[in-house]
């Protein structure tokens, strides 16, 4: 006897979305899995904006899938310009605004995902919406910035914000010829980093011509024929021609609050390991969710491709009737400054004491590649490690080459709870052009443990 077709709906179409709607479709190739997306484009590639402004990438490689090869590829029907109004719960249905012509219906489901992802938070100053204005959060306001850089030729730019994307912007903006000034509300760049780490990157900006103005958030932007002109602080006043904002995201959950599903103190979707949310047959993945954090077993706020993709693939798995877990995340960090790698995975020593662990750091400078070789460059790497279990909580690395991937084989025991002294037991490939005999990484661990057991 043949059943009716499982329907699958999913609400938001970058990461989380596609991801989880192409596993589904897969898992179970019988379902009918349908796609929404309020924008007029899906799964592009939003990380690569600040090298597309850079001129690095051109604009058409952005887009991963077209909503017709989204549905050639992973038979997923996806449609643009869509705007999910309303979900029902005890109808299983959403409401459903196609903005093309303004007409809403209604979608019956079987099984719902949200991944309605995050929104751009605001400084709540007059002046956000003028022409010259801008955010880094989708590919038609990248796709602005370009168009505005190639066009009217900005020769100054403020950047509010000196997180990740303020700092790739920076470069961006640097490599085309524009004088930038970064101001943010700490003394240094990168919160939520080590300090040694955050002077490194104040050092590397001031070196490629940045002004960082710390302490300095922006309280008016002074406005002369609908563009901001002026930005002002309370330590200073900085003409401009374009303004980037990049003072970081929030969830976007409030379709899913206005269906009375459950979100936590830091604002984001509460879902078990199989992304199940509140509601019964509701999932949710993505920027949209708050997350456990696997070394402090505490709830995180982490808007990461990294973390959205994985979930989106756990939701779409289990809509189609699979059995799997989203575990958690150590939280991975990383970010290119000018030449430089900057990289963070698991605890910053902060956060580790704010988790009640006994914390133990050391931080060394060795080689990226044997010191005699050409091309070789410093690297420095920070551990930071539990002194009562001896586990690895946490790295820190930057250096202009070899930080990131050395970075990732922290991840790894950093997500395994192993041990500085583990550490010391690693088989880890040795070749001059690539690392030196005694790569940065054990040395620092061979250091901290000296430190921790004074041996
Ligand atoms: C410039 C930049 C660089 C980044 N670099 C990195 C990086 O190097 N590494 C990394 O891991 N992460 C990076 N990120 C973060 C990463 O892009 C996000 O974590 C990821 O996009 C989250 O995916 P998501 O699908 O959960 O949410 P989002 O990307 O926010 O997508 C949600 C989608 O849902 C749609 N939507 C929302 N509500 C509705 C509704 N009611 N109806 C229909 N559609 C709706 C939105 O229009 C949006 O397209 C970067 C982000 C930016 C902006």
């Amino acid at each position: 006897m043949s059943r009716t077709p499982r329907r699958i709906l999913v609400v938001g179409g970058l990461a989380a979305g596609p991801s989880a709607a192409s596993k589904a479709a897969r898992v179970d190739p019988e379902a009918e899995v349908v796609l929404f997306e309020q924008g007029p484009h899906i799964s592009y590639g939003i990380c690569e904006i600040p090298y597309h402004i850079a001129g690095d990438v051109p604009g058409q490689d952005l887009v991963a899938y077209t909503p017709a090869q989204l549905k050639q590829a992973k038979r997923v029907e996806a449609r643009v310009l869509h705007l999910v109004e309303e979900i029902h719960p005890r109808e299983r249905s959403i409401r459903v605004r196609d903005t093309t012509n303004d007409k809403t219906y209604t979608e019956r489901y079987d099984k719902l995902i949200i991944a309605t992802g995050s929104r751009p938070r605001s400084l709540g100053l007059a002046g956000e919406d003028a022409s010259n204005v801008f955010h880094v959060k989708t590919l038609e306001g990248g796709f602005k910035i370009k168009a505005f850089v190639d066009t009217a030729r900005p020769s100054r730019a403020v950047i509010v914000g000196a997180g990740y994307i303020g700092i790739e912007m920076a470069d961006a903006l640097r490599t085309r010829g524009i004088e930038v000034t970064m101001l943010d509300q700490f003394d240094l760049p990168m919160s939520g980093l080590e300090i040694r780490t955050r002077e490194e990157v104040l050092r590397v900006l001031m070196a490629n011509g940045v002004r960082f103005v710390g302490g300095s958030p922006p309280v008016r932007f002074v406005i002369e024929q609908g563009s901001v002109r002026r930005v002002e602080t309370a330590n200073g006043i900085y003409d401009t021609d374009l303004v980037i904002l990049a003072v970081g995201v929030e969830p976007e959950t409030r379709l899913a609050q206005r269906a009375g599903i459950r979100t936590g103190a830091l604002g984001g979707i509460i879902t078990n390991p199989q992304q199940q949310t509140s509601a019964l047959d509701i999932y949710a993945a993505g920027d949209c969710c708050e997350v456990k954090n696997l070394v402090s077993h505490k709830s995180m706020y982490l808007p990461l491709a990294t973390i959205a993709s994985k979930q989106g693939w756990v939701a779409g798995e289990n809509a189609a009737g699979g059995h799997t877990r989203f575990v958690g995340a150590i939280g991975a960090i990383a970010v290119r400054a000018f030449k430089t790698e900057v990289a963070q995975v698991g605890l910053g020593s902060a956060e580790a004491a704010r988790a009640r662990f006994d914390v133990a750091m050391e931080t060394i400078t060795g080689s990226s590649r044997a010191s005699i070789m050409p091309g070789s460059k410093k690297l420095t790497v920070t551990l930071i490690a539990d002194r009562r279990s001896g586990r690895l909580l946490g790295a820190g690395l930057f250096g202009e080459e070899g930080a990131v991937l050395r970075a990732n084989t922290l991840a790894v025991s950093i997500q395994h709870g192993l041990t500085v002294h583990e550490m010391q037991q690693w088989d880890l490939a040795y070749s001059p052009p690539f690392t030196p005999l005694w790569d940065p990484i054990l040395i620092a661990a061979n250091a901290l443990e000296k430190k921790m057991f004074k041996r």
